[in-house]
């Protein structure tokens, strides 16, 4: 007998032509052509098993890390913040979290559970998604020697479980199977002193306010360091802080930072991000590599 299968309703939010740059910390980037708000990891399978194979698919945490540019993105961006946004603790002190809960959210929880080792998420303005795919790090602490397992799901909408191994983390660069992206991370942190994990996470923050700019939109760290050197004291050097383009401006206070002045346009900061690798190279031979991903269409 042949089963009749129902198309499962979605429950989540699609919006046309969603500005990208209300959802970079930049703000800045032209609209998604389409951009989807999945109630849960269902809904957002669903989505996907359901989009035409040709439709170009990109994934959005924060937008910490980003550069849009003007021109928008073609096709659907799944805007994962706070929408895939399960934290829990498991037994064995195990923390399920998922792809769209905030970093700092998953540090203080576990604060308050008394685990430690998390603590140096609170700085990181993304989710935990986006700090899965960066292996983001502050502090001497970094996101994968946390992880156990993950679950992802690829592009026809199939989820698995795969174990920390599977994975080659390295400085703000993840490797592992290809064409999947993460919806959920099993974490394994270590019981503490009650007090040790708050009073960790008010240390570091006040150290972060101190060396970073506050109340600009940034992305945080432009480049990545070079080994043995700092990114923002080749710039420094290369005497690019204060330096212009339109409304982008490397930051004074941190030279590996570019802010958006007011009226930034993507166009302004990625010429100011080519001028600040061109200038380096010609002073001291070193190429710096981007940490921020670009992406999405040129205005004509
Ligand atoms: C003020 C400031 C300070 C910062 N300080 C730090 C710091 O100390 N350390 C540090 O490491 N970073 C830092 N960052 C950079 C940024 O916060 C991190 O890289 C963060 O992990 C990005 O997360 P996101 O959710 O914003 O990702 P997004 O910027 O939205 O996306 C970044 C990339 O990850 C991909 N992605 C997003 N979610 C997923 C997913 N679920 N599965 C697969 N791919 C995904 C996106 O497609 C994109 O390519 C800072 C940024 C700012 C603005």
């Amino acid at each position: 007998m042949m089963v009749q299968r129902e198309a499962v309703r979605l429950r989540g939010i699609l919006r046309k032509d969603e500005p990208m740059a209300r959802h970079t910390t930049w703000r800045v980037g032209g609209p998604a052509e389409r951009f989807y708000e999945p109630a849960d990891t269902a809904d957002l399978a669903a989505l996907l098993k359901r989009l035409p194979p040709a439709e170009p698919v990109f994934w959005l945490g924060m937008g910490s890390n980003l550069l849009v540019r003007d021109g928008g993105i073609r096709g659907t961006v799944i805007h994962t913040t706070n929408r895939l946004a399960r934290l829990e603790r498991l037994s064995g002190d195990q923390v399920w979290v998922e792809a769209g809960v905030p970093c700092a959210k998953v540090a203080r929880f576990c604060a308050r559970e008394r685990l430690n080792g998390a603590e140096f998420l609170a700085g990181i303005p993304g989710t935990f998604g986006g700090a899965l795919r960066m292996n983001a790090g502050a502090f001497g602490g970094e996101t994968w020697p946390l992880v156990r397992e993950v679950e992802t799901v690829d592009r026809e909408g199939v989820l698995r479980r795969r174990s920390a191994e599977e994975y080659e983390a390295g400085y703000r660069q993840v490797r592992g199977p290809e064409g999947e992206w993460f919806t959920a991370a099993i974490l394994q942190l270590q019981e503490g002193e009650p007090e040790l994990g708050q009073q960790r996470i008010r240390e570091l923050l006040e150290r972060r306010n101190a060396s970073q700019p506050i109340g600009q939109a940034n992305a945080g760290s432009v480049f990545r360091n070079p080994p043995g050197d700092y990114a923002a004291r080749l710039i420094e050097a290369a005497g690019l802080k204060g330096s212009r383009i339109g409304g982008a401006v490397i930051s004074e206070k941190h030279a590996n930072f570019i802010v958006n002045s007011g009226e930034a346009t993507a166009a302004d900061i990625e010429a100011l991000i080519e001028r600040a690798a061109t200038v380096v190279e010609r002073h001291f031979g070193i190429r710096l590599r981007r940490e921020v991903h670009i992406v999405g269409e040129r205005l004509p």
